[in-house]
């Protein structure tokens, strides 16, 4: 079994947690270290006080200095726009309320259920669609693991669990671990998926130790990352990555189409191709949730197809993610149609 080399796994001696103890949480800070000014600043505070600002120095040291409009700055920064109210966003898109049947489970696609195994993130993403999201009321310890669980060992239908969040792999791998074990006691329960950003933000995630955990279960695991920009995908990814995949772990990609971030045929299809580079297939490419607050990443679902119907064009049809929206009460994400 292959096995994640200290170097990849550790830069300076430091764990995923201590990376995350560090993080930026104030712009001020960011900025500074971009070497940007903070003439922003008072709006930009003001954006933090509804979903605080979140960046780990693992991720910030992927951003460009002094470059303002970085496509993974844009990402994270708060932006004074944040505070416009636009028709037709709204703090829960998806209706999640209706599908969240007990506190950590939400069951909205067919032979599937999304158990929200931790509240938080390793970093805020402003366009995310959960930033209104109930979580404290979604807060499940340990113990209720196996209550959620419960839901899960009486309805047979269920093939697949996935672990979203928040960020799962927020969880130690001890924790992790127990999960886990827990979900393999159910006969039913084929595959484990886990959807996580956290290794893209803090490649030192990916620990030995969450590789064996992973390639030892009985359960097919795939891992869903969300990569929305090639640079994202850092030299430090890349062994870890590598070491996941070849201990049997299926690695897919799913991104958010973003206005200033990635709406071009270039960075889409870079992404794509560094993707592949590192063993990740591009899976899904979703159209913006209308969260409020997000307006200024949405492009129209016009130019979308235009984009898509070019990469289409560019690149094998094996890296051409599927362009997906995801609609209120839909029990699968809904394919964009092209022929418009
Ligand atoms: C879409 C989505 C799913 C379900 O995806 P399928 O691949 O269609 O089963 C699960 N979790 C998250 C976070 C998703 O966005
Ligand atoms: S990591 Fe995912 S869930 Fe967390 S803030 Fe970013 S987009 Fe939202």
């Amino acid at each position: 079994m292959p096995i994640i080399t200290r170097s990849a796994a550790a830069v300076e001696g430091e764990d995923w947690q201590q990376i995350l103890a560090q993080a930026f949480r104030r712009p001020q800070e960011l900025l500074e270290y971009l070497d940007l000014p903070l003439s922003e600043m008072p709006e930009r505070l003001q954006a933090c006080q509804e979903f605080s600002m979140l960046v780990p120095r693992t991720y910030a040291a992927l951003m460009q200095s002094g470059n303002a409009t970085d496509p993974l700055l844009l990402q994270v920064l708060p932006q004074a726009t944040e505070n416009e109210h636009r028709p037709g966003y709204i703090t829960d898109p998806l209706a999640e309320k209706d599908t969240n049947i007990q506190p950590g489970i939400i069951h909205k696609y067919r032979g599937r259920v999304l158990l929200l195994a931790t509240s938080g993130c390793a970093v805020n993403c402003r366009y995310c669609f959960r930033r209104h999201f109930a979580y404290g009321d979604n807060r499940i310890s340990r113990k209720q693991w196996a209550e959620a669980l419960n839901y899960v060992a009486t309805d047979s239908s269920i093939s697949e669990v996935i672990l979203s969040g928040g960020d799962p792999l927020l969880l130690q791998d001890d924790a992790l671990q127990e999960l886990v074990t827990l979900i393999e006691a159910i006969p039913h329960v084929r595959r484990l998926r886990i959807h996580s950003r956290l290794p893209v933000v803090i490649p030192q995630r990916l620990t030995p130790a969450l590789q064996s955990l992973l390639s030892n279960s009985r359960l097919q695991v795939s891992m869903v990352l969300h990569i929305n920009h090639a640079t994202e995908l850092s030299d430090a990814l890349r062994l870890p990555l590598q070491a996941l995949r070849q201990s049997g772990v299926t690695l897919l990609n799913q991104a958010v189409l973003l206005r200033k971030v990635n709406n071009t045929l270039g960075i889409l299809s870079d992404l794509s191709e560094r993707l592949f580079e590192f063993g990740v297939l591009p899976y899904y490419l979703h159209l913006l949730d209308s969260v409020r607050g997000a307006h200024h990443f949405d492009i129209s679902e016009q130019e979308a197809v235009f984009l898509y119907r070019q990469l289409l064009a560019e690149l094998p049809g094996y890296l051409v993610p599927r362009l997906v929206r995801e609609e209120a009460g839909k029990a699968n994400k809904s394919p964009i149609n092209l022929d418009r």
